[in-house]
């Protein structure tokens, strides 16, 4: 097993007192050997569970998710959850577990993923953190004492796509999950005079449809004025998730930039701009592979 959980020795153990017949030995400083934890960052889009996967089938591993939207339960197609399917089986934490009526903060997040990170480590894995609320990962990163960095060492991925290659293919992500059951699926969480600043409302997809779900709801026009809304809600939720995308990635570059973060981008455009075999050929080539080949280093480190 790669992963090395023991500790080297454990200076807060009282030793007995062994006689050393007057022999000075030399005190030797033994701290404990910190665990290792892999971050992959990204805006939304870029392909963070993908690679998470691909990861956990090399090293015996669980995600955490870092998506603010994505730890509540419901609203899978809006928030784009990673499926069943697509697991593979590998476990996944703070995916679809808290009552979307509530707010989630960071403090929750750090709280949560801390300890999760605690019951994976002592299960001999690796704790792979994926998702694209930045301030959760700053949270956890930099808190307060710093005790995240003195328990462990971190592994910090980018994956990375070019913005109008992405803004296209978010666009069309929008599409899809409207064929997938999107207005079906909101139209089901949506209240009369909801307060679209809490819990899961909060999430792209859901306050776009106010307008549509308001005149379908008090039955107000006729069906081309709603056809009208509708389109306009679909039309705002590919702009919102194109400049979520932007805001993301500034968060990303200051982190990168301004605090030193030592975050290992991962170009993954060429995979975007292809599509079927080829694309996953790239995806291994240009995402998977240098992404395996940074997370053995660090492991071996
Ligand atoms: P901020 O401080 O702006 O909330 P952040 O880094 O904490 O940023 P982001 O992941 O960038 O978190 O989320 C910002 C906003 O983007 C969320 O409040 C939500 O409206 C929207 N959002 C984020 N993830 C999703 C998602 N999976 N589905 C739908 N909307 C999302």
């Amino acid at each position: 097993m790669t992963i090395i959980t023991m500790m080297i020795c454990q200076p807060q153990l009282s030793l007995p007192q062994i006689p050393t017949r007057g022999l000075d030995l030399p005190v030797i400083q033994c701290r404990p050997q910190k665990e290792k934890v892999v971050v992959i960052m990204g805006v939304t889009g870029t392909g963070k569970s993908r690679l998470s996967i691909d990861l956990a089938g090399c090293y015996p591993a669980e995600v955490i998710n870092s998506d603010k939207m994505q730890v509540y339960e419901g609203l899978d197609i809006a928030t784009n959850k990673i499926t069943e399917d697509e697991c593979t089986g590998v476990p996944h934490h703070l995916l679809g577990i808290v009552d979307p009526e509530k707010d989630f903060t960071a403090e929750n997040f750090v709280a949560t993923a801390s300890l999760a990170m605690k019951s994976i480590v002592g299960r001999g894995k690796l704790p792979i953190i994926a998702g694209g609320s930045n301030s959760f990962i700053e949270a956890l990163i930099d808190d307060r004492n710093y005790e995240f960095r003195s328990r462990y060492d971190v592994c910090l991925l980018w994956t990375d796509v070019a913005m109008p290659v992405l803004h296209r293919f978010v666009s069309d992500r929008v599409d899809r999950m409207v064929s997938a059951g999107l207005v079906e699926e909101v139209r089901k969480f949506y209240k009369p005079n909801s307060d679209y600043t809490k819990g899961i409302r909060r999430a792209i997809g859901v306050p776009e449809f106010d307008s549509y779900f308001r005149a379908e709801f008090s039955s107000s026009g006729d069906k081309k004025y709603r056809d009208k809304l509708l389109e306009q809600a679909i039309n705002e939720i590919k702009i919102n998730n194109c400049k979520l995308a932007c805001r993301q990635l500034k968060k990303i570059q200051r982190l990168r930039n301004e605090k030193g973060w030592d975050i290992h981008r991962i170009d993954a455009t060429a995979c975007f701009q292809n599509s079927g075999e080829k694309s996953d050929e790239l995806w291994s080539e240009m995402v998977a592979g240098p992404g395996l080949v940074i997370v053995n280093q660090f492991m071996l480190n």
